[in-house]
């Protein structure tokens, strides 16, 4: 069987990704960090629903964890593997670049990039030699394209994130994996929710934040056979707000 991994599924968009996903007819794997209650209500709507989840808590920066977590996972399914990947998993320290510790910087590039990196190395082999259209999505952000002031760590690591895309795209294309981006703007999430809402959203045009089920929508589209010729791409999705 086919399954799809969401990072960072507990919460936000990765926890609206999980619902779409399900909604589509898919297994879904819900990774975590640490909010294991979140994490098991996600799953258990998506039970309520007729659907399949399992829990997979690790810690996407950390490649030893990755490798011990996805291992286990497939020596429990000797008969499934992961063709749909969703490199959801992200976090903030903002903070202006001439005061930022190093911590803050490493942590947001370990969490958004290098998960990127672990988690995806691992579960490609496969994706390519089932050659049954593996779908990868990653979650950029418009700090990425754009870049935003107090956030060069978090535009670094979503920059990275969009080459990534396009590099890898590139690579295995032959083999029908399709790898895309998405750039959200400001979406209503816990990790929006210190943002002075007010006053940011007079600079989108559509005068609102966006939803996570909105953003959902966009990533199951592109892990969908529907989207099968799309590849390489960076898809916004941010109100009008930067295009
Ligand atoms: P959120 O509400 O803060 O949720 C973050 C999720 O990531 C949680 O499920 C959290 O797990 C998980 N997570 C954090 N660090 C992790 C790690 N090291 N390993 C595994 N899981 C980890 O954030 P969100 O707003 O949904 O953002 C999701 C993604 O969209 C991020 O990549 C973010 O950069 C991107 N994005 C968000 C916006 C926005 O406006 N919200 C805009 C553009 C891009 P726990 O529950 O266990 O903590």
């Amino acid at each position: 069987m086919k399954y799809a991994l969401v990072t960072g599924g507990s919460r936000g968009l990765g926890r609206a990704v999980c619902l779409k996903l399900a909604q589509m007819g898919l297994p879904v794997i819900v990774n975590f960090q640490r909010n294991r209650a979140a994490a098991e209500e996600v799953a258990e709507q998506i039970r309520a629903m007729g659907g399949r989840a399992e829990l997979l808590p690790f810690d996407v920066g950390d490649e030893a964890q990755v490798e011990t977590a996805l291992d286990g996972w497939q020596e429990r399914h000797p008969d499934d593997y992961i063709a749909y990947l969703v490199n959801n998993a992200g976090i903030r320290r903002d903070g202006m670049m001439f005061m930022m510790p190093s911590a803050d910087w490493h942590a947001v590039l370990d969490t958004s990039l290098n998960g990127f990196y672990y988690v995806t190395k691992r579960l490609l082999p496969q994706m390519m030699r089932r050659r049954h259209g593996g779908r990868i999505v990653n979650m950029a952000s418009l700090s990425g394209l754009k870049g935003l002031p107090g956030q060069t760590n978090y535009s670094a690591a979503k920059a990275a994130l969009v080459g990534a895309t396009k590099a890898l795209a590139q690579e295995t294309a032959v083999r029908g994996v399709t790898v895309n981006a998405v750039a959200p703007g400001f979406i209503e999430t816990d990790m929006t929710a210190d943002l002075p809402q007010e006053e940011l959203r007079e600079l989108v045009p559509m005068k609102r934040f966006g939803r996570p089920e909105e953003v959902a929508e966009l990533v199951g589209f592109l892990l969908s056979d529907a989207a099968s010729y799309i590849t390489g791409e960076v898809i916004s999705i941010n109100g009008g707000l930067y295009t």
